[in-house]
């Protein structure tokens, strides 16, 4: 991070196309957006701006399963969810068990924490005896 007169200049990577622009963001001393450069594209000031004020993410991680070939099955949030709930989605995932089979994209937890976003699986689990029998 460098200083500069009108506050700082953080630098991030813009994570929103494969490109992965270089931006520098300007914030003033209260820690708002005031400019970016090194964007390629409209979609990096929008970017830059969501990471200053309100960073979001797409959680992966897994749940458990009952009776399921496997112990867990793989999850992740359909879209990605507000940086600051990403402990909290953590602690209901945490704690949240559900009977396989499961199926690829079957909802696991509806609307987690209010966002209007889902957790979902990214994997089939097939029944213990489903598995064994072929
Ligand atoms: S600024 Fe535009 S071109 Fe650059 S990585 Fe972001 S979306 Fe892609």
């Amino acid at each position: 991070m460098e200083k500069d007169k009108k506050g700082k200049v953080i630098d991030m990577t813009c994570l929103v196309c494969p490109i992965g622009c270089h931006l520098k963001v300007t914030v003033d001393e209260s820690g708002k957006f005031v400019s970016v450069t090194g964007n390629g594209c409209p979609r990096g000031e929008a970017y830059a701006k969501e990471e200053i004020t309100d960073p979001k993410r797409v959680l992966p991680t897994s749940v458990k399963i009952v009776d399921g070939e496997m112990p867990l099955v793989s999850v992740r949030t359909e879209r990605a969810i507000p940086k600051r709930l990403i402990f909290d989605a953590i602690k209901i995932i945490k704690f949240t068990q559900v009977n396989a089979p499961v199926k690829r994209g079957q909802i696991i937890v509806e609307n987690i924490l209010d966002t209007g976003v889902n957790i979902i699986a990214t994997r089939t689990v097939k029944r213990i005896k489903e598995a064994s029998n072929g």
